[in-house]
């Protein structure tokens, strides 16, 4: 499907059945798979041969989902993980083991922030974070020895910040290693961070690609790009013999194209689970075949959302890279050129006490720890999941105790508007 617009591959990518075969991607809801002779089966243990065993590693509904995926990433190979989460950390540690270090972004999702800066840390691998506005000269600075990766987000979780994905893929490759991108808000319908440099992508399925808040799960896709064994040394759990599957060497056996994602599915699903049920993986595949209608209506609301709430007078301050008075506007004009997303956050000038108050007034938009769905949703860190830290904590870590995240969703936008409108009349 390579030669098709982006809008064909999220309908019909990943999945073309034969004669007589189902028109929907069957859910094969199997945790087993029946071979007629030892031998048959063997030869998928040692690698030999492709197919499905077991689907704590592999089955084939994911494996559809996962091909339409790399598809509209511009990938060579994919899988899908159960969680955001999970594709974060099987990304990460595919390539980093005790005693490796990581450069990251500290503008990125809160649960990934943990997930580096606490329990990736309680197995030995350290991290240096970095603004994302770091300079080159600061970005070299934070890299080591034992640097095997570079992580960020090309929009920021909630910060809404814009990686400069050129910048921070040249100082990744300049170091020899790869870059990782989560590019779960703006999806490859507004951003394809390969084309820009990246050579890992991740995803949080459960925003935007699903879409209707039904299933959480990941993904992870390979560039194809990443020459591995260029940089043996670094690498040696793809460039070195695995003796958990014979001798295998992925990098030698399947190429820069397929190398990562073999692994990662051999070793670590092999040994941690975490994969997307394929229930969950049919769900997710509904969200992608209406992903690139959806996207540009979430934009044209968040954007209309973003505009109305920059002109009122209780609204102190509005992050939104597509307005002009973003300071993230330049970067989104080169990465995101038809918009990011629908997500939102802005500063009520009655702090706390104001942002509970007008969320409480709100009909249309729900509170829920969510964002990216078909339903507008909202959220006060200060009084959710920032409750913990006082007004001071949350001043320092860049979180002002008024503000609000919207997420917005597909509603009308003169309803949404309408619904803030009265909400900020009755503060
Ligand atoms: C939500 C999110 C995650 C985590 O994903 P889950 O599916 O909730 O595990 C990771 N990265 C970003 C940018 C997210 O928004």
């Amino acid at each position: 499907m390579s030669n098709y617009s982006i809008n064909t591959k999220c309908v019909q990518a990943g999945y073309t059945p034969g004669n007589g075969e189902p028109r929907q991607i069957p859910i094969i809801q199997s945790t087993t798979f029946k071979y007629d002779t030892s031998e048959d089966m063997g030869k998928l243990f040692d690698l030999e041969a492709t197919g499905y065993f077991y689907t704590r590693l592999q089955n084939p509904t994911n494996d559809h989902v996962a091909a339409k995926i790399a598809e509209l990433e511009g990938g060579t190979a994919a899988m899908l993980t159960s969680s955001g989460q999970a594709a974060n950390f099987f990304a990460l540690f595919n390539i980093c083991e005790c005693g490796s270090h990581i450069v990251a972004s500290s503008s990125i999702y809160g649960g990934t922030f943990n997930l580096i800066s606490v329990t990736l840390a309680k197995m030995g691998i350290e991290v240096t974070f970095v603004s994302p506005d770091a300079s080159e000269e600061e970005l070299n600075a934070a890299f080591k020895d034992n640097t095997r990766a570079v992580f960020g987000e090309t929009i920021a979780n909630p910060a809404l910040t814009v990686l400069d994905i050129e910048k921070f893929a040249n100082a990744a490759h300049a170091h020899g290693v790869p870059l990782i991108v989560d590019n779960t808000f703006p999806t490859p319908v507004n951003c394809r961070p390969i084309e820009w440099g990246a050579d890992i992508v991740t995803h949080s399925t459960t925003k935007y690609m699903d879409g209707h808040g039904a299933a959480v799960g990941g993904a992870i896709v390979d560039s194809g790009k990443f020459d591995w064994m260029a940089h043996a040394d670094k690498f040696p759990g793809l460039c070195t013999p695995d003796e958990s599957y014979h001798g295998i060497t992925y990098a030698e056996k399947f190429g820069k194209e397929g190398a990562f994602i073999t692994k990662c599915t051999a070793q670590l699903m092999r040994d941690l689970g975490c994969i997307q049920s394929p229930q969950n993986a049919f769900l997710l595949n509904l969200g992608l075949e209406s992903l690139h209608v959806r996207m540009p209506r979430h934009v044209e609301n968040g954007l209309a959302v973003a505009k109305f709430l920059e002109s009122q007078e209780k609204v102190v301050k509005v992050n939104y890279p597509g307005l002009e008075s973003d300071p993230y506007h330049e970067l989104a004009k080169k990465y995101l050129p038809n918009g990011g997303c629908g997500v939102v956050s802005f500063e009520l000038a009655g702090g706390r006490q104001a942002a509970e108050k007008f969320m409480k007034e709100l009909k249309l938009a729900a509170i829920e720890t969510h964002v990216a769905d078909a339903r507008t949703c909202c959220l006060n860190p200060a009084t959710s999941t920032h409750r913990q830290m006082n007004d001071e904590q949350l001043k320092e870590a860049g979180i002002p105790a008024g503000l609000i995240r919207i997420s917005c969703g597909l509603e009308d936008k003169n309803d949404l508007i309408a619904d803030l409108a009265q909400a900020l009349e009755a503060i």
